[in-house]
């Protein structure tokens, strides 16, 4: 990836300038403190909630870690409830200026950013003195919302107990957490906000092979996807979080689509008047918890929130932010190559076989997305079965006895067409390897 970072760029404008009139020319302007991303790296496993390591909590789990490092610098403002009565909390920190605004987990199973705001809310309460805290404190109040579908997270899904997905409330609000997040921002009227989501771990950066770890928006606030002053501010944020995040996840950082959606919450933010950012944590490789890109928000955030505090995102070239790639195709996981298919009672045939996880970061749920000549196809994972029989398990055939896509990854690879001596077996998980 192209960095075009900001000291670069002022030291270089420096250089070309204050040569006219008599005498020495005048000493280059001091470069901005650069993201303290890497003392934020550095204090990380400090402040990092214990607890939280299985990303499927519940409310309750997620409260009772976090729950210690209320009270001191962190207070509860208000509180409302999830249709099925469970708490939701809006939490603050700081009393300067500028009001910002953080809301993670609207989708149930979206609950990176719910640890990483768990990790910052620990920071602010044990390390208050820190500069960067001190920094954020005086020159900004930030306004939390963890976990703002429990009845979501409760069953590990997207939509909330109504069966509504809450980022296509904003404008009819229907949900109470729709309801909620509303009134807190009508209440705050925040010049920043920060809506925070998990997309699929299949997602590749443009047209490369690079997973997605981070995609960013700035989201529209009209059809027209113009730049205000407002989204403006929101690209140099956006910028800001690049570089922070660039030494954890470099080169997996893309641009989300930035289509205007009326009905949704970012965008709608936007077009009520905060400068918008949405993060979306995607996948990194043997993070299936997201562990690592629960730090990667953690240090991303706070760089944020000390850029917006002390106005230093003002320095930013939104252009680092805006010539990101965008979020490009889906790979699907796994491509089982080489194979000769022997469906019982059907002539065999080559043919490579694809599949795709219901719940990719586990590699659970394997069905089949498609079935013959994939010679071209990528996938996340490649298993090589020259010389070996395909032959599907009765629960992967449909009434006809015949394989189809969409039905579950069952079958086995063996050295006979009869599935005699079986070498790997697939039951909707990754290849299990048979003596
Ligand atoms: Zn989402």
């Amino acid at each position: 990836m192209t960095r075009h970072f900001l000291v670069a760029a002022i030291l270089g404008t420096a250089a070309c300038s204050g040569t006219r009139g008599a005498g020495p020319p005048p000493p280059p302007p001091l470069p901005s403190p650069t993201a303290p991303s890497a003392d934020l790296i550095t204090i990380y496993d400090a402040v990092r909630v214990p607890g939280l390591e299985d990303r499927r909590f519940n409310h309750a789990t997620y409260w009772r870690a976090v729950t210690p490092y209320l009270g001191g610098s962190v207070t509860t403002v208000t509180e409302g409830t999830s249709a099925e009565g469970r708490e939701l909390r809006h939490l603050s920190f700081g009393s300067g200026e500028t009001t910002v605004l953080l809301w993670s987990q609207m989708h149930g199973n979206e609950s990176t950013a719910s640890m990483a705001l768990a990790d910052i809310i620990r920071f602010f309460h044990d390390r208050p003195d820190h500069p960067l805290a001190r920094r954020i404190a005086r020159g900004a109040t930030i306004h939390m919302i963890p976990m703002l579908n429990p009845d979501g997270a409760e069953r590990f899904r997207r939509r909330n107990a109504q069966g509504i997905d809450v980022n296509r409330d904003a404008r009819r609000l229907q949900t109470p957490e729709g309801k909620f997040l509303k009134a807190v921002r009508d209440a705050l009227e925040p010049e920043f906000g920060f809506n925070l989501h998990d997309q699929s771990a299949a997602v590749r950066v443009g047209r490369s092979d690079r997973i997605v770890a981070i995609a960013l928006l700035a989201p529209a606030y009209n059809e027209a996807r113009d730049v205000d002053a407002k989204r403006r501010r929101a690209m140099q944020v956006a910028s800001v979080l690049v570089e922070a995040m660039d030494p954890l996840v470099g080169g997996h950082i893309a641009k989300y689509d930035d289509t205007f959606t009326p009905r949704a919450f970012g965008d709608l933010m936007a077009a009520w008047g905060s400068s918008t950012i949405l993060i979306e944590s995607g996948g990194w490789h043997d993070d299936s918890q997201k562990q690592h890109l629960r730090k990667t928000n953690f240090v991303g955030i706070l760089s944020a929130l000390d850029a917006i505090a002390t106005g230093r995102y003002a320095d930013y070239d939104p252009a680092v932010y805006d010539n990101l790639e965008f979020n490009g195709r889906s790979v699907p996981d796994l491509l089982v190559a080489g194979g000769t298919l022997a469906v019982p009672g059907a002539p065999t045939l080559a043919a490579d076989i694809l599949i795709r996880y219901d719940r990719p970061l586990l590699r659970e749920g394997g069905r089949i997305v498609d079935i013959g000549d994939l010679g071209e196809a990528q996938a996340q994972d490649t298993l090589r079965v020259d010389g070996l029989y395909i032959i599907p398990l009765p629960e992967a055939l449909d009434e006809d006895g015949g394989l189809n896509t969409g039905v579950p990854a069952m079958f086995v690879a063996a050295e006979d067409s009869l599935g005699r001596r079986v070498r790997f077996r697939f039951e909707r998980g990754p290849p299990q390897r048979e003596n």
